[in-house]
């Protein structure tokens, strides 16, 4: 069982173990995300690379979104070619912060500054960025042209955009529209914060989080019972884990104010159990039932009516009908 002061434990040990060799988490971060295997076997980036046979094949690499997906790759070619000529095309300033975290942010474990990371710090040594949108593809003629018209032709194309966060697909979030992790989302912060709703899926989203959940506990420490839903979408999302983890770290710090007693913490997942794999599953739903957490399984989010408190689901199921007549 990991509680929050675990956890804050063993993140003291690790920064105090990284301190002693002088490096700060966040260059921890950085080199494990460029040195990979190498860092974690006691190595450096700069030994990742060296170990490494270089290549000597030649042609313009286009690279199109640097996030941390994109920036890895970029990262890797650099290491691997002797004469690397990388273009990456990626409009925001902070594509490369670090989204696992936004839970821990949620939950009041780290400050956002701890996840928010400059693309242009984390751009590797000789990869130009082209600070701008793609919104064209002309794979005939190898060329992508960018949202202010300035046209980059490539040898090789890799295109890592992620994917977006569809808000705008339930009714009363239809202003959120899309999204994407990183970047300036305060906007759509504001949307889900009107109809009393937050999300751990943006880095500004999981600060508002926090400060949800320090609200429910002031609220709940006035004696008010309340309930706090925490959904899992029928999307494809980036972490399946997370609706779960904020629910864990949210019951423990309202454990903490001495207030868990007010709330009735339910999870509707659109799936029909906690987690694919059987014994994850079991142990899941046996720590849901040791906290008390209610869920209702293949419930998916479809509507938030902000002014009356409500939520809709789409409850799906199948049955087997015998002599069916239509
Ligand atoms: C709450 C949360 C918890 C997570 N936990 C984990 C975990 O525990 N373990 C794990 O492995 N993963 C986890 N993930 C997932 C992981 O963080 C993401 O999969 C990863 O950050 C995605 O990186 P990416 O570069 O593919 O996509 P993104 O970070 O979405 O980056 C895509 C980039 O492409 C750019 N882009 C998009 N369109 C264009 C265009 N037309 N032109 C130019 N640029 C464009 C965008 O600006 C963006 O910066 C978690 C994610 C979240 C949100």
């Amino acid at each position: 069982m990991i509680k929050n002061r675990n956890i804050k434990k063993d993140l003291e040990q690790l920064d105090s173990i990284l301190k002693e060799q002088g490096i700060s988490r966040r260059d921890a971060m950085k080199m494990m995300g460029l040195g990979g295997a190498a860092f974690l076997a006691g190595g450096t980036e700069v030994e990742a690379a060296t170990t490494l046979k270089a290549s000597d094949a030649k042609g313009k690499i286009l690279i199109i979104g640097g996030g941390l997906a994109g920036m890895s790759t970029a990262a890797r070619l650099t290491s691997n070619l002797s004469n690397p000529d990388i273009t990456v095309i990626e409009p925001e300033a902070e594509s490369v912060s670090y989204q696992p975290g936004q839970t821990l942010v949620g939950g009041g474990i780290w400050p956002k500054s701890d996840i928010v990371y400059k693309r242009d710090e984390f751009t590797p040594d000789g990869v130009k960025v082209i600070k701008e949108k793609a919104i064209k593809f002309d794979p005939d003629n190898n060329t992508v042209t960018t949202d202010k018209g300035t046209k980059v032709s490539y040898d090789y194309l890799i295109i890592a955009a992620g994917v977006t966060l569809n808000y705008g697909a339930i009714k009363g979030l239809e202003e959120a529209g899309e999204a994407y992790s990183s970047g300036d989302n305060k906007k759509l912060v504001s949307i889900l914060d009107s109809v009393g709703a937050c999300s751990i899926f943006s880095a500004d989203g999981s600060e508002a989080t926090w400060t949800h959940i320090q609200k429910l506990a002031a609220d709940a420490k006035s004696g008010k019972k309340l309930k706090a839903l925490f959904t899992h979408p029928n999307t494809p999302i980036k972490c399946g884990g997370a609706p779960k983890k904020i629910m864990f770290l949210a019951n423990s710090r309202l454990e903490e104010a001495g207030v868990r007693d007010n709330v009735e913490m339910h999870f509707y997942p659109n799936g029909g159990n906690m987690f694919g794999v059987k014994e994850y599953h079991n142990a899941l739903s046996e720590q849901f039932k040791v906290r008390d957490f209610k869920h209702s399984y293949k419930h998916n989010l479809i509507a938030i009516d902000g002014k009356n408190k409500i939520a809709t689901f789409n409850h799906h199921w199948t049955e087997k009908v015998l002599g069916m007549k239509i």
